[in-house]
């Protein structure tokens, strides 16, 4: 009876999921100052940064911990189109000059270790330098920005796009995350009609659909993590 016992405990030992050392994805959230003016507090900004993360460990069953939501430490690279004529005339608005900006955030924030991934919020215009077709040098605007698939980095921009929603702020956390677990992007016939996590320029009117992918790169990396220790 006694071995009948030990046998059980011993098979329920075998089957049960490892919960309880298991270590979660680890999440770190810096906020600029125009995102603290757009959401009026850090409360604001941690129901946002919560509601993502609540989202994306819902629909990939994957645990995330959230280390910090603080202020970024530093003034991110500000431009003011008036000084600039290279800006689009519609769109005359200061705003943040967007690669220089993730330069800064892998070289000033190097010696933060206890987040796996680091996700900067910001309200303020996420502008980047682009040849048009007629070859010239004009400013475009970016959703969010992280290094490309062949050189993954730690960090990545956010924008948030308030009359957007927490939806599409959590699909730009997604498809940030996706290119820093090495995605790329579709080509442009595919995103021209499905809207994919990995679309450059989605086609938002239509409904989102999670690639296979991405669930299982997701899935990997979080199962990466499980087996580490802290
Ligand atoms: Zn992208």
């Amino acid at each position: 009876m006694l071995m009948r016992k030990i046998l059980l405990i011993f098979a329920l030992l075998l089957v049960a999921p490892p919960l309880a050392n298991a270590r979660p994805v680890k999440f770190g959230f810096f906020y600029t100052t125009g995102a603290l003016k757009e959401f009026g507090n850090q409360g604001g900004i941690e129901i946002r940064v919560h509601d993502a993360v609540w989202r994306t460990a819902k629909e990939f069953d994957i645990a995330i911990s959230i280390s910090f939501i603080k202020p970024l430490p530093f003034l991110p690279p500000l431009i003011t189109p008036e000084s600039k004529d290279i800006f689009p005339a519609s769109e005359k608005k200061s705003g943040i000059e967007s690669y220089p900006f993730l330069s800064m955030l892998d070289a000033q924030l190097v010696n933060i270790q206890n987040a796996d991934y680091i996700f900067t919020v910001t309200s303020e215009v996420l502008w980047y330098q682009d040849l048009t077709e007629e070859n010239t040098l004009r400013f475009k605007q970016l959703d969010g920005l992280t290094r490309n698939h062949r050189n993954p980095g730690k960090h990545a921009i956010l924008k948030d796009f308030k009359n957007r929603g927490r939806e599409y702020f959590t699909e730009i956390l997604w498809h940030e995350w996706g290119h820093m677990l090495g995605l790329k992007h579709w080509d442009k016939q595919t995103c021209f009609t499905i809207h994919f996590l990995m679309c450059n320029h989605a086609p938002l009117t239509q409904p989102l659909i999670i690639e296979k992918s991405f669930r299982d790169a997701v899935r990997a990396t979080a199962q990466m993590f499980e087996k580490q220790r802290d």
